[in-house]
C-alpha cells in the first residue's frame, strides 16, 4: 500500500506531517472521498470541482493536476475497488500561528481503502439504516467540505450509543442532512430533499440521484422540511458517495411506513446500478 504526501508516492509510514500542519492544529483544511470502481472514480469531475469550490470558499491556493495524482494512486495500489481520501490543508508556518499568509505551502495527503461495490452487490445486500434525529451542532457553512468534523463525530458516536447507523440534524426546525449523508423523504411519489444552501453539503451523490430522477421523469421538489413530516414519510433515504442511495428502515426506533425498503428506491436503486453500469462499460 502506498499513500500520497506532498508530490510523492511512500508506504504510510514514510509519510509525514509537521506538527504545526494548520490541518493538524485548527482543521485548517478541505477535503473529499471520492469512490473508484475497478480502478475508475465514479463523478471524479464533480468531485475535483467541489473540491475547487472548498478551496476556493476558504482561500486555500492549491493547484495540482488532481485527477493524473488520485488514478496513479489507485493504480499503484491494484485497482479495483477503493475509496480515495484526498485532504489539502494550508500548511504550515513552522510554529502556531492563528494567522496566515500566502507563503505557505499546502499540504496534499491522499490515501485509499477498500469498498465494496454495493451496485454489481444487488439490492437484496442492502440492509437499510436505523437513525436517530438530533440538534445540528455544526457550523453554518456546511457547504465546504472542511475537515473540521468534531459536532459530526460527537453526534455520530451518539447515534451509534443508540444502536443506529447515522443521525439526521435538525437546525431551527429543519432537517438539513445526515453528518455524513444527504437526505430525501418520499411522499406519494414525489422525492423531497433540503434545498442546496449553506446549511448543507452538496452531496454529489445528491445531486446524481436528482438527475437520475428527472431523466425517469420521477418528480422531485427541493423544500424545507420539519422533523415532525418524518412520521408520515412513505420511505426516507439518505445518499452518499460510499453508501449510494440508502433506505432508511427506523427513525428514533420507529419504522418508517411498513420499516421495508420502499418500491421507489428500489427503482432509484436500479437506476443507480444501471447508470454505474454505462459508466463501466461506456455503453
Ligand atoms: N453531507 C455530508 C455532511 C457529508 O460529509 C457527505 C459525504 O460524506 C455527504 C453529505 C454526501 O456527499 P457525497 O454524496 O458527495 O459523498
Amino acid at each position: 500500500e502506498v499513500v500520497y504526501l506532498n508530490g510523492r508516492f511512500v508506504a504510510p509510514d514514510q509519510a509525514q506531517v509537521s506538527v504545526f500542519d494548520r490541518g493538524f492544529l485548527f482543521a485548517d483544511s478541505v477535503y473529499e472521498v471520492i469512490p473508484y470502481y475497478r480502478g475508475v472514480g465514479f463523478r471524479l469531475q464533480q468531485h475535483l470541482d467541489r473540491l475547487a469550490y472548498s478551496l476556493r470558499a476558504v482561500r486555500i491556493q492549491a493547484d495540482e493536476d488532481w485527477a493524473a495524482i488520485l488514478d496513479e494512486l489507485v493504480r499503484r495500489n491494484g485497482g479495483g475497488n477503493l475509496s480515495v481520501y484526498l485532504q489539502v490543508s494550508r500548511g504550515s508556518a513552522g510554529y502556531r500561528t492563528h494567522t496566515y499568509d500566502d507563503s505557505m505551502r499546502p499540504t496534499v495527503f491522499a490515501c485509499t481503502s477498500p469498498i465494496r461495490d454495493i451496485y454489481s452487490d444487488g439490492a437484496e445486500q442492502i440492509q437499510g439504516y436505523n437513525v436517530i434525529v438530533t440538534a445540528d451542532l455544526r457550523w453554518r457553512r456546511c457547504d465546504i467540505k472542511s475537515t473540521g468534523l468534531l459536532p459530526n463525530i460527537l453526534v455520530l458516536q451518539q447515534a451509534r450509543e443508540a444502536g443506529a447507523d447515522e443521525a439526521l440534524l435538525v437546525r431551527d426546525g429543519l432537517l438539513s442532512e445526515g453528518t455524513s449523508s444527504n437526505l430525501f423523504v418520499v411522499k406519494q411519489g414525489v422525492i423531497y430533499t433540503p434545498k442546496r444552501s449553506s446549511e448543507i453539503l452538496g452531496g454529489t451523490t445528491r445531486e446524481l440521484i436528482l438527475e437520475l430522477a428527472s431523466e425517469a421523469g420521477i418528480p422531485y421538489q427541493e423544500v424545507d422540511i420539519r422533523p415532525e413530516e418524518l412520521a408520515t414519510a412513505d420511505e426516507v433515504w439518505i445518499s452518499s458517495s460510499t453508501r449510494g442511495v440508502m433506505p432508511v428502515l427506523t427513525i428514533d426506533g420507529e419504522p418508517v411506513a411498513d420499516g421495508q425498503k420502499g418500491p421507489l428506491w428500489h427503482r432509484m436503486f436500479d437506476l443507480f446500478t444501471r447508470f454505474q453500469h454505462r459508466l463501466m462499460t461506456g455503453e
